[in-house]
């Protein structure tokens, strides 16, 4: 049982980015970059899934500039066996992301593939689908709980309003959601032995694909500012503001 991994180098959850001053992005000169966080969850599930005995090899995916490096390294630190970076430095949209890992899917036939829910950059939570689409495999979005078979996999999936269970068969694809798992501590033996695991580099051109774009980003721009709010004295004040100023009730 292989698994194969998709994670993304994004900025940092933890950094609050700026538009850059002609809105044609976010500002990420100098910013501190890491791992998509719902990719840590997929890929602390995959090693899960190795420990329980149910997989045998967890392979990790990266497409991006040649620092994605960095976060590979940190899914081998946290116990994928090897890596494969795709290097590009277009920052690619989902539907190319999935063309490529789905090449990557013919040269490596795993029998699941882990993705993030969404990657918190562009917030498009597309890749997975797409993917399933284009491989015509099953697909278990938004994945809070993995029961692993040999044939089949069970998905216990948030929805709207509650949780809903399905099989399906494998191959598969699932997407990451935030109550999977806790991603663990890494320590530092485990960093020092990552390094020494294998990391291939290709191109996209390797994998038969053109990176041709179907969006274009018109503008960024930050929401608008929040005005302050007031104080009243008492609930006639409030409710007096709310009818004859806000005019809501
Ligand atoms: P998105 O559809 O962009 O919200 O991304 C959903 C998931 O697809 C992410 O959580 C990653 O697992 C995967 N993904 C998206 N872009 C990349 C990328 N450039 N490299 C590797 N995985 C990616």
């Amino acid at each position: 049982m292989k698994i194969l991994v998709a994670v993304k180098r994004v900025v940092d959850y933890n950094v609050k980015v700026y538009p850059k001053a002609d809105g044609s992005g976010v500002e990420i000169a100098n910013v501190k970059m890491s791992m998509n966080p719902f990719d840590e969850i997929a890929v602390e599930e995959a090693v899960r899934q190795k420990e329980l005995g149910k997989a045998t090899e967890i392979v990790v995916a990266s497409i991006g500039v040649s620092q994605c490096q960095e976060v590979l390294r940190a899914a081998l630190a946290m116990g994928a066996d090897r890596a494969i970076l795709v290097e590009t430095d277009a920052a690619p949209e989902p539907l190319v992301v999935a063309k490529l890992l789905k090449a990557l899917v013919e040269r490596e036939q795993p029998n699941l593939v882990i993705l993030g829910k969404q990657a918190i950059d562009d917030d498009c939570n597309q890749t997975g689908q797409m993917l399933a689409a284009l491989l015509g495999w099953g697909q278990g979005a938004f994945a809070s709980k993995l029961t692993l078979g040999e044939q089949e996999i069970e998905v216990i999936r948030e929805i709207d309003g509650g949780l809903e269970t399905v099989a399906l068969k494998l191959p598969a694809v699932i997407t990451a959601d935030l109550r999977l798992n806790e991603p663990r501590y890494v320590k530092l033996p485990n960093i020092m032995k990552a390094k020494k695991k294998p990391l291939a580099t290709l191109n996209p051109g390797d994998l038969g694909v053109v990176l041709a774009t179907q969006l274009t980003t018109l503008k960024v721009a930050e929401p608008p500012k929040r005005e302050a709010g007031i104080k009243v004295a008492d609930a006639a004040e409030l409710v007096a503001k709310l009818r004859n100023d806000v005019k809501v009730i």
